[in-house]
């Protein structure tokens, strides 16, 4: 068995609504994000042969996620989260505030990006996401 991996980091905030204790405040983390990619064989022939995937299209696939994510506020899209990112935008300061369908904790994060690069076409087996250099979570299904 062939193990492969990838990593990305990027800086983001976010607003856990309902949460009690320090992390109810707006703050942010830098994330560490590690992709696995698994495989029992490697490929046979063409510009794969030898390899699992080509590190440089893994790569380019990562660089759309920390895109996506980086110097981003993230909300909720709910009561909370809406007037958090109502209050920002009313402000001149131009925030980039993402609106996401789940509570951005590490976990609910680390799946939609599973999500999200399985949808890119990447055969992800694994994703660890950390959030600070000791607390990760690992998405797989
Ligand atoms: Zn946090």
């Amino acid at each position: 068995m062939f193990v492969i991996k990838n990593e990305i980091q990027f800086d983001t905030a976010h607003f856990l609504s309902g949460y009690e204790g320090k992390c109810a405040n707006i703050h942010g983390h830098r994330y560490r994000l590690i992709v696995s990619i698994r495989c029992e064989t490697l490929h046979k022939d063409g510009h794969l042969r030898g390899m699992v995937d080509d590190f440089g299209s893994i790569k380019s696939i990562l660089k759309e996620v920390e895109l996506f994510f980086d110097h981003k506020m993230l909300v909720e899209d709910n009561e909370d989260g809406r007037k958090v990112k109502e209050s920002l935008c009313a402000l001149p300061n131009n925030f980039a505030v993402l609106c996401l369908p789940f509570r951005p904790t590490c976990e609910e994060m680390a799946r939609y990006i599973y999500k999200m690069l399985y949808q890119k076409g990447l055969a992800v087996s694994e994703v660890e996401l950390f959030e600070t250099p000791t607390n990760s979570c690992i998405y797989f299904e």
